[in-house]
């Protein structure tokens, strides 16, 4: 039986468009998913997944058709010694937790919980990466049982790559994920270190920077010309106690992370304080540096945070491009002078330290950001105040010039040019498939119609 919730908000937007569903089913068990899917008189088009509906895009987007929670979806199935099976609807801070009590992680950890498996498997998520192969969350997938636009059963496995490939770039466009397999690991202590960096600085220690083992996490502030690398290294012959790590971690969350990642949170609930997120943020992470020069030691879950139940609460957004590691120095200066000049012109500048990761090469998805190489991303972040859409825009227009790869769940304001531009022949072959797999467009909506086709 499934259950019918009323959209979260009416209907038509101002243009007489439709936005929103016009219903909101929550299965029970994963048969009611191909029976909503094989009565369109009932369950109108477009039949459109939705996790957590974190995403910064319409991505999900209801068009006045059916949209299915796959939140009730929602156990852990089975814990393996290199694997653990669950309900897409899981969400991943739940099941980093459960493995954290069975001294397992998965590969890559994201920084906010909300995530849904659904999604994990299927948008693209980037990460600073260890390892080749392994840059994108639905890289840590080995199996998806999906209902395909039909309302058939689809197991499909590692064993299948072309087909994982394409599923992991697909955003419910070629069917419904209802259980997912990921890859674990033994939990593995992580060591960060911190280095504070002019522009200048960064440019010439680059080659040393991206040598060096470790995934890389950057904090970027054009206006004060910084630039701090946060490198993470696992630590797998490390021994620290369980107790000295939780000192470690006590003094983390106490004097580094208030200047990172969480951060944002905190300082944007205290009321009055927007205005100086810009340079408050950046004065604390100066402050805290020091502190943190000489490596601080946790576990990668350890640096997850949840955001508000709803996703529109959080008052911070951003927005997402990677861009070849090999140019990312210039490319910063770049970008440095384009925030620099629009704010001259505008006087709009974003308020939130913006930030970065490095990818390695991954193929394993096909709208992978880093699927022709290693790349770094660049993070534009606010808390969407008066002007961040127009500064979006002309954003979106300089990355795309510059050669910059784009997601469609991460990236606001996107054109179907800059999707050409970057996907290329991907694009063309995933319009192709889902043609092919779809043809009576039950599961495709607006938003993937104007930037695919
Ligand atoms: C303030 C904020 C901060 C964030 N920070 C980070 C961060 O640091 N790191 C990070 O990785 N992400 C971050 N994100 C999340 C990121 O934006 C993701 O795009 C998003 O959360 C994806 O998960 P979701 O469950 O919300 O997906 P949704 O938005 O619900 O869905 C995403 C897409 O997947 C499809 N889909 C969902 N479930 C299924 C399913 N079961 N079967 C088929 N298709 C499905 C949807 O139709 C949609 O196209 C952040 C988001 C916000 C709002």
């Amino acid at each position: 039986m499934v259950l019918k919730v009323t959209p979260r908000t009416p209907g038509a937007d101002a243009s007489g468009l439709y936005r929103r569903p016009r219903i909101v089913l929550q299965p029970k068990n994963v048969e009611d998913i191909p029976a909503i899917l094989g009565k369109p008189k009932t369950y109108p088009t477009p039949v459109r997944a939705v996790g957590a509906d974190y995403s910064q895009t319409r991505c999900v987007g209801g068009d006045g058709g059916t949209t299915i929670d796959m939140g009730t979806l929602d156990k852990i199935l089975e814990f393996g010694e290199n694997t653990v099976r669950a309900q897409a609807g899981v969400r991943v801070g739940t099941l980093v937790r459960a493995l954290t009590e069975r001294g397992l992680e998965l590969p890559l950890t994201p920084e906010i919980g909300q995530i849904s498996l659904g999604a994990l498997a299927v948008a693209t998520l980037p990460q600073a990466s260890h390892t080749v192969g392994v840059a994108q969350m639905s890289s840590c997938v080995t199996e998806l049982k999906l209902i395909t636009p039909q309302g058939k059963q689809m197991t499909v496995t590692e064993r299948n790559r072309d087909l994982m490939r394409v599923l992991k770039s697909s955003f419910g466009l070629l069917g419904l994920v209802h259980e997912i397999v990921l890859r674990v690991r033994p939990l593995t202590p992580v060591k960060m270190e911190y280095q504070d960096l002019s522009l200048k600085e960064f440019a010439a220690r680059f080659a040393a920077i991206i040598e060096a083992p470790g995934a890389l996490r950057l904090h970027i502030s054009p206006f004060n010309d910084r630039v701090t690398v946060e490198r993470r290294t696992l630590d797998e012959a490390m021994g620290a106690s369980r107790s000295g790590m939780w000192q470690i971690r006590n003094s983390v969350m106490r004097n580094v992370l208030p200047a990172f990642g969480s951060t944002v949170g905190s300082v944007l609930s205290a009321p009055g304080l927007r205005t100086a997120v810009v340079s408050g943020v950046q004065r604390a992470l100066r402050a805290t540096l020091d502190r943190a020069a000489r490596g601080v030691v946790l576990y990668a879950h350890e640096l997850m945070r949840d955001l508000p139940q709803e996703a529109w609460k959080s008052r911070y957004t951003y927005s997402l491009w990677a861009f070849p590691q090999a140019d990312f120095p210039r490319l910063l200066g770049e970008y440095f002078a384009f925030c620099k000049a629009y704010f001259k012109e505008h006087r709009y500048r974003c308020n939130v330290v913006n930030g970065a990761s490095r990818l390695h090469q991954d193929r394993g998805s096909l709208f992978s950001v880093s699927y022709s190489g290693p790349m770094f991303t660049l993070e534009p972040s606010s808390t969407g105040d008066k002007g961040w859409d127009d500064f979006l825009i002309d954003f979106n227009d300089f990355a795309s010039g510059l050669g910059g790869t784009p997601t469609f769940n991460q990236t606001r304001a996107l054109q179907p040019e800059h999707v050409a531009k970057a996907f290329g022949d991907r694009a063309k072959l995933f319009r192709a498939l889902r043609q092919r797999t779809d043809p009576m467009n039950r599961l495709h909506n607006s938003y993937f119609s104007h930037l695919l086709g």
